[in-house]
């Protein structure tokens, strides 16, 4: 059907991602989420299909195409009922990297935005500590000035591809005496002495990707991997948060829908009193209603990403759109499961898997609350 976001080339790259999908990452699903793992060299072989620079600028290595063709690659890449390596993948290409090519200088994103394009370097970003998430500008770390640079001294908690990231984007307080207005943006080659990787963190879903804890003791951060201007760093997360946010509506819908997709296929074979289940009123509706929350949810990410991609401020939209999709997606997932009765309950089924993947994004890259919290003040309520 069309859809007056999307153009032909658009569908032609949907086409050639979703081979790739279904030929190489598919097959591995089950293998790669019992293991919790899958080989980094991954990253090299999306690279070489040109998916991971697909809206940066050639001259960078990238593809320089509109947002719509990053919507189409996250869409396919959960067809692959990996979650967490979809995470791991967005974190290294929309969530970490932005910032380094909005502000950046020219050496940084030609010695360092290219190596992650080429697939030849991961990224990560890390902000949230132990005692500060939501409230960003609470974070404790520190980068004190020295000649030539600065040490970096704390800790990062729940940082996707924290175990094998070759680098970070970190924030750190240049000025403790400030609240947001004393955050730098640092980028931390994970081979600088001082730097250790703590646990990988098991969690409730999102099992292939790679979470961990991290540690920075007097770590020396030369002066020219400074990322903008000291003391801007919490406003460029906020900055970069829209992208994340729509990115994350994106990939939780797209985690819905392949599950939405599960339950229909199974509702037309399994037989109870005499018919298909889904000939069952109730299973029916039920479906209906997963459905159309989805539409209403993509078509709200769709129309963010739209207003980003203009350049407009579009922080209200796209906070609706995340709270929304994520809200959605949980109920779609939970709805799934009731499909399948007792089989949607057991491992060996992937729809038990994409209830807890779906969990993950009402906390990740910015929480339900927060989400009703910065549209509230939009709406002038506070
Ligand atoms: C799988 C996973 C991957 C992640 N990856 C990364 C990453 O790569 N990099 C990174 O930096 N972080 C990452 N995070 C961290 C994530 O962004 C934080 O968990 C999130 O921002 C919430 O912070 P918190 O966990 O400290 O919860 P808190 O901020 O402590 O919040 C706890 C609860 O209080 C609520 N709350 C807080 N403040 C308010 C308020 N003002 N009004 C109403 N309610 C409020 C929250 O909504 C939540 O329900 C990841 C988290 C997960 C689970």
């Amino acid at each position: 059907m069309k859809q007056h976001f999307f153009t032909e080339e658009h569908d032609m790259f949907r086409k050639s991602v979703r081979d790739f999908v279904t030929k190489n990452l598919l097959p591995h699903a089950n293998e790669w989420e019992e293991a919790e793992d899958y080989p980094k060299t991954l990253f090299k072989t999306l690279a070489d299909m040109n998916f991971l620079g697909i809206r940066y600028p050639e001259k960078y290595g990238g593809m320089g195409l509109d947002i719509f063709y990053d919507i189409v690659f996250y869409e396919e890449l959960y067809r692959s009922r990996m979650p967490g390596l979809c995470l791991d993948v967005m974190v290294d290409t929309d969530m970490a990297t932005p910032v380094l090519f909005k502000h950046g200088t020219e050496e940084q994103k030609t010695k360092y935005l290219t190596k992650m394009i080429k697939g030849e370097a991961v990224f990560a970003i890390g902000y949230t500590e132990p005692n500060a998430g939501s409230d960003v500008a609470r974070i404790r770390s520190t980068a004190k000035k020295t000649e030539g640079g600065y040490i970096l001294n704390g800790s990062k908690i729940f940082i996707t591809n924290g175990t094998w990231a070759d680098y970070i984007i970190v924030a750190a307080k240049t000025d403790s005496t400030k609240d947001h207005k004393g955050i730098t943006l640092f980028l931390l080659d994970t081979k600088t002495k001082g730097f250790t990787v703590g646990r990988k963190l098991k969690k409730l879903g999102h099992h292939t990707s790679h979470t961990a804890e991290l540690f920075f003791d007097d770590c020396f951060v030369p002066e020219n991997m400074v990322v903008g201007e000291v003391n801007k760093g919490f406003y460029y997360i906020m900055e970069g948060f829209q992208t994340e946010r729509i990115m994350g509506s994106v990939g939780v819908i797209a985690l819905a829908q392949v599950a939405l997709e599960d339950a229909v296929s199974y509702s037309k074979e399994r037989m109870t009193f005499g018919k298909p289940i889904s000939q069952h009123q109730a299973i029916a509706h039920k479906m209906v209603d997963m459905a159309t929350q989805l539409e209403a949810a993509r078509q709200l990410a769709y129309n963010g990403a739209w207003l980003l991609d203009q350049g407009e401020d579009a922080t209200k939209e796209i906070s609706m759109a995340k709270l929304y999709s994520c809200e959605v997606a949980n109920r779609v997932t939970y709805d799934a499961i009731q499909v399948f009765g007792g089989y949607g309950y057991m491992e060996e089924y992937p729809v038990a898997r994409a209830y807890r993947d779906a969990r993950m994004f009402t906390i990740g890259a910015g929480t339900t609350e927060i989400m009703k919290e910065i549209i509230a003040k939009r709406m002038g309520l506070y």
